[in-house]
């Protein structure tokens, strides 16, 4: 019965059933499922889209829209012989319209090609994640990808004008243009962004873009702690009146992890307790120094790097962007990416390290957007504890963390999704009115339940 739908597909749309194939677009960067789908599919522009959810509506076959595969959470797995649907052959690279600084793109192309495309024109897509070269404009937006500007920018549902969505019963939706006023009614495009792919299938979009600021500087500063970090945020902005595009905070052990594993030197004359990464607007080398000098006679830094060349500020990025991938090729991960507001930042990472962290059964590593609230927990497996026993304790831990954030109105995810990894997490952040009616919603529009199944929450 199996071949027989997969070979009728197959003769509509590029299929594959190559087991590397099978193995590479089942899974995401979780790591965590065993990925067993029956097969992906490649269609090459939104009609074949419509004609595979078509035909997967018809004949009642669960499929998983499948992007990049850097998800964080899961929500592009298919683990239960779901046919993928991937988007990558959507390679429409529209022009960029220098007027009303809009671009239109298929949903396959990457957050990197959209930057470097919008670049050569002296523009850009502020939506900038470490993953940028694989991460794809659809995934950013069936995530509502933050990033490292979300400080300066917002989220990416906040630089799109049109959307372009195929739904399960092949329906092909045009929602919005280019046209940046238009304010008629309930917005489906905002409901499409940020869906992790359960209420349709995002084909194309029209993003808006915005001028690259001239200049940018990045300066990497030694603090004593988050309560450091927060003093300098705000001193960055009321007295040093900094324009912020980004404010990153690294532990020790997230920075001793890039350093291991890329062989990297410390950038400071002593291995701090913690560092912030700031990226300012504009040219301001005798202010930036001038500032830094403040700081550090008032205690808030210890010690500081302020980059002198696009080299140096390249490669004190460096150590901010390859934490992920640091931690990774070190152990076996557990992560949580969480946000409250920033105000109360603080006292949710002092509880955070006296009170949850001796529940979780490894080291607990810390980096985020701390301009943003939002930071990434990971803990890392003993490499004597077997993954059973590691992912219960980590389950257990979890409780705890979610009912802390919970107390302080904070979110269970800042940005990754809730996709299959985070489902027990959801009513820390959402009631369950708010729940049903999203449910209500996903009914309706796909009544069979076979969009992304089990993603964010059961029907
Ligand atoms: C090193 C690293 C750093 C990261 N940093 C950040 C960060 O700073 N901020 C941040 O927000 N995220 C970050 N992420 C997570 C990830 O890159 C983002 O969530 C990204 O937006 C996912 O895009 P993708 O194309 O890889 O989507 P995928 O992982 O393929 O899919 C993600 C979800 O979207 C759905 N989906 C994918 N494409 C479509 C489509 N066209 N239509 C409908 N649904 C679709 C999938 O079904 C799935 O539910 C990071 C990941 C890594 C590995």
């Amino acid at each position: 019965m199996l071949t027989t739908w997969i070979d009728d597909l197959s003769q509509k749309v590029p299929l594959s059933r190559q087991p590397q194939d099978l193995q590479a677009y089942g899974r995401d960067w979780t790591r965590v499922y065993v990925p067993r789908p029956s097969a992906v599919v490649f269609p090459r522009h939104p009609e074949e889209v419509c004609e595979v959810l078509r035909f997967c509506s018809e004949r009642g076959i669960a499929v998983v829209p499948s992007g990049g595969r850097t998800g964080l959470s899961a929500g592009a797995v298919a683990a239960e012989g779901e046919l993928v649907l991937s988007l990558e052959r959507l390679r429409h690279l529209g022009e960029v319209d220098p007027l009303g600084l809009t671009l239109t793109v298929g949903a396959g192309i990457t957050n990197q090609e959209v930057h470097q495309h919008s670049e050569k024109i002296g523009l850009t897509w502020p939506i900038d994640l470490a993953s940028k070269g694989s991460c794809q404009v659809g995934g950013n937006l069936a995530t509502n990808a933050g990033g490292i500007r979300v400080i300066r920018y917002g989220h990416a549902r906040q630089w799109v004008t049109g959307l372009q969505v195929a739904l399960i019963d092949g329906t092909l939706l045009k929602l919005g243009t280019a046209v940046q006023k238009d304010n008629v009614g309930p917005d489906l495009r905002q409901l499409m962004i940020g869906s992790e792919g359960i209420l349709g299938v995002i084909t194309q979009a029209t993003l808006r873009l915005t001028i690259m600021p001239r200049e940018c500087q990045v300066m990497f500063l030694a603090v004593d702690n988050i309560d450091r970090g927060l003093e300098l945020l705000s001193h960055a902005r009321l007295q040093g009146r900094l324009q912020l595009q980004a404010f990153e905070f690294v532990a020790q052990n997230c920075l001793e992890a890039v350093m291991k594993v890329q062989d990297r030197a410390c950038p400071f004359a002593q291995i701090p307790p913690a560092a912030v990464l700031i990226e300012v607007e504009g040219r301001l080398d005798n202010e930036l120094e001038q500032w830094m000098e403040q700081v550090m006679s008032q205690g808030l830094v210890r010690d500081g790097v302020l980059a002198r060349s696009s080299t140096e500020r390249a490669s004190l990025w460096a150590y901010r962007d390859n934490i992920t991938e640091s931690l990774g090729s070190l152990g076996l991960m557990h992560k949580n990416d969480i946000a409250v507001e920033v105000g109360r930042l603080g006292e949710f990472v002092h509880t955070l390290l006296s009170e949850v962290a001796p529940h979780y059964p490894g080291q607990m590593y810390l980096f985020g957007h701390l301009g943003d609230g939002n930071l990434h927990i990971n803990v890392m497996k003993p490499s004597a504890m077997d993954p059973e026993t590691f992912w219960e304790g980590c389950q257990r831990a979890d409780q705890l963390l979610y009912e802390l954030l919970r107390n302080l109105n904070g979110s269970v995810s800042a940005e990754h999704g809730i996709g299959l990894l985070k489902k027990a997490a959801l009513s820390f952040s959402r009631g369950p009115h708010e729940v049903d009616t999203v449910r209500r919603v996903k009914k309706a529009l796909d009544p069979q339940g076979l969009l992304n199944p089990g993603k964010v929450f059961d029907l």
